[in-house]
């Protein structure tokens, strides 16, 4: 895989597509629909996103699985009649145009959960919660190849390109040949390098986690951030777009803590972000410091949690974090 391929060109572009679809249904959601706590803008956007990136995979590479978040099930019944109604038009107008039967095949060849030498994962949206607030979300899109991400690929529509400028990034990496954003609307742009922080001085780190602290142990991060005399506010903010945040500067480290022993991490929940912070100079391991085991189909069952850092700290974070595990966790 070089800086070029026909993967990486096929993949950015699926995003841009997806991040399109997302961006309209979002558009859609009224202050009445979100009172109510609606959740059918999320689920329109999530299938309809599923859908054109494995039909875009499909076209393009019809031997590869796709390790993707969603299926068709619930659109295929009955009651998913209205939704499947709602996805087909929101793929029209993205410029895909098919009947019912063939979006939820579309949707079903992401369907794969075992481990396979090339395969690509995708969480069509990360970070649903965000994407019903109005705030952050991404698509994530990533090719495996021998247990290795190749190529990881966020489109992140609510990030700005950088402070006051336009809204929308598309980032993405390639293993050895670093790691780049563009503005999401805006594919002819000069791609920009990105670059993790030089932060040393653990009292100076700006930390991001997961707003929802059923994600992520806030207490836990309390304590890390004391222990640390880390004397700023952790930024909180949903999806992959925390990844990001590390690998352009933003924030020195992203924490992911378990919030209870057992659950295992989504490979789709990290494999479109963790090579931007590897390729911009950074460092991710588990809470362990075990590198990410992308051979275990759906989850990193031989993982716990998640760090990524700018590498200076990573030691310094990685000894806290066992300084203060809680006992349940262990
Ligand atoms: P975030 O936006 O960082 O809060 O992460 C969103 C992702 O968290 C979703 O895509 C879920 O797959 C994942 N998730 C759901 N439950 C948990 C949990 N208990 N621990 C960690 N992640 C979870
Ligand atoms: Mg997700």
């Amino acid at each position: 895989m070089n800086g070029a391929s026909p993967e990486l060109s096929v993949g950015l572009e699926a995003v841009r597509r997806a991040a399109r679809l997302c961006q309209h249904v979002q558009s859609g959601i009224t202050p009445e629909a979100l009172a109510k706590k609606d959740k059918s803008p999320v689920t329109i956007a999530d299938f309809g996103s599923q859908a054109l990136i494995c039909r875009d995979l499909m076209l393009a590479f019809p031997e590869d699985p796709v390790i993707g978040e969603e299926g068709a099930d619930e659109l295929r019944a009955e009651s998913g009649t209205e939704f499947l109604e709602r996805v087909v038009a929101e793929c029209r107008l993205a410029g895909a145009e098919a009947g019912p039967t063939e979006i939820c095949d579309w949707i079903d060849r992401g369907g794969a959960d075992a481990f396979s030498r090339r395969f690509w994962t995708l969480d069509p949206i990360d970070g649903t919660k965000g994407f019903l607030r109005g705030e952050q979300y991404a698509i994530s899109l990533a090719l495996i190849l021998d247990g290795q991400i190749e190529i990881g690929i966020l489109g992140c529509p609510n990030l700005p390109f950088a402070e006051g400028q336009e809204t929308g990034v598309l980032a993405w990496a390639v293993r050895g040949f670093g790691a780049w954003q563009q503005p999401l609307g805006n594919p002819d742009a000069q791609p920009v390098a990105l670059q993790v922080t030089p932060t040393s001085t653990t009292r100076e780190l700006v930390f991001c986690e997961s707003v929802e602290s059923g994600h992520s142990s806030h207490g836990w991060s309390g304590q890390i951030a004391e222990d640390l005399q880390i004397h700023r506010e952790p930024v909180r903010m949903d999806s992959q777009c925390k990844y990001l945040a590390v690998a352009r500067g933003d924030a020195d480290v992203y924490l992911r803590l378990p919030t209870r022993a057992g659950y295992e991490e989504k490979i789709w929940d990290h494999a479109g972000g963790v090579l931007l912070v590897e390729e911009a100079g950074g460092q991710v391991t588990d809470i362990n410091g075990a590198v990410s085991d992308f051979r275990q189909g759906s989850t990193l069952a031989k993982n716990e949690g998640m760090v990524a850092s700018n590498g200076r700290v990573h030691p310094f974070i990685l000894q806290s974090i066992q300084r203060h595990r809680p006992a349940e966790s262990t």
